[in-house]
């Protein structure tokens, strides 16, 4: 396994060039392109990894399946249901998603920037900074890293420049699908957004999924199998954005990207995989990470279909 790992990385390294930084958040260009890394954790308690695979990025939109989860660990699906719908938006992360027709919570959904926005207001807490400590509480839990942390400059960054994601908070609120403050609630988008990782963390927190909410080896229960059932489907549907058809053909496993350049994927029962390579494909998706994650799972036959 580490020397198949080893020859992915070699192979696609030279492609790590031909993506983009997300210049769109000033921080995020000061990184190395050329970046390519990989952690896998499999069901016997074994991990191998490549290259960058100890760099640390921010997680970005990797944090929404665990927004998502801590949303039904504290409310149940039904009332999670009710408020963000589960259909793929087919649209960019940060669309707007919203024409003539009214926007109702069912054209909302988790994976992309408007639902996830929404994910932050059904997080218990006394204010939203309790919130975001409870998320943050839950990410070092299920990676078993207690040193995660967020990385500030890349907090203020976005906080200073993501109007986009003001104009998707302004429209929830101007619908009146969110009461709170909007600045309350962005702030803790953003701060999840933060959050740093590595390979690693990503690899542990997939597997975790990929084990029905049961940690590797001890088997310990960190929340109900029908969570990880329902964010693994959400996953596979939506969590490459409008790549997540052509990523379920090429890949074939509910995953998440972030435009900080990672992705966690989750082969059910079998492995939990992070990658890292933050040149972006047009859809905001690591160029790389996904030739990787393709050849890896032709080669170890990962595809649920
Ligand atoms: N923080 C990013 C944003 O809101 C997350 C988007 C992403 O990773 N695709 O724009």
């Amino acid at each position: 396994m580490d020397e198949l790992l080893e020859d992915l990385v070699q192979k696609y390294l030279p492609f790590t060039n031909q993506g983009q930084l997300a210049n769109y958040i000033p921080e995020l260009t000061k990184v190395d392109k050329n970046a390519l890394g990989i952690y896998v954790v499999s069901s016997d308690g074994k991990s191998s990894f490549a290259g960058d695979y100890q760099k640390r990025f921010t997680m970005q939109s990797i944090i929404k399946p665990i927004l998502l989860l801590l949303a039904l660990m504290d409310n149940g699906e039904d009332l999670v249901r009710e408020h963000v719908g589960v259909e793929a938006t087919g649209k960019p992360f940060d669309a707007i998603n919203y024409t003539d027709q009214a926007l109702l919570s069912e054209h909302l959904n988790p994976m992309v920037n408007m639902g996830a926005i929404l994910l932050c207001t059904l997080l218990s807490g006394k204010n939203y900074s309790h919130k975001f400590q409870r998320l943050l509480e839950l990410t070092r839990n299920l990676s078993g890293n207690s040193e995660i942390q967020v990385n500030e400059a890349v907090y203020e960054s976005e906080k200073r420049t993501g109007n986009r994601n003001r104009a998707l908070a302004f429209l929830l609120k101007s619908q009146g699908i969110i009461q709170d403050e909007v600045e309350d609630v962005l702030d803790c988008y953003f701060r999840a957004c933060s959050i740093e990782a590595d390979c690693k963390d990503l690899a542990n927190i997939a597997f975790v999924f990929a084990n029905r909410g049961r940690r590797p080896v001890s088997e310990e229960r960190l929340f109900p199998a029908r969570y990880a059932h329902y964010v693994n489907a959400i996953l596979m549907t939506c969590g490459m954005y409008d790549g997540s058809g052509d990523f379920a053909i090429r890949v074939g496993v509910p995953a998440k990207s972030g435009v900080g350049g990672g992705i966690m994927a989750i082969t059910p029962t079998r492995m939990g995989i992070g990658i890292y390579s933050p040149g972006l494909d047009t859809k905001g998706n690591s160029l790389a990470g996904i030739q990787v994650l393709e050849e890896l799972s032709q080669k170890l036959y990962l595809s649920v279909f």
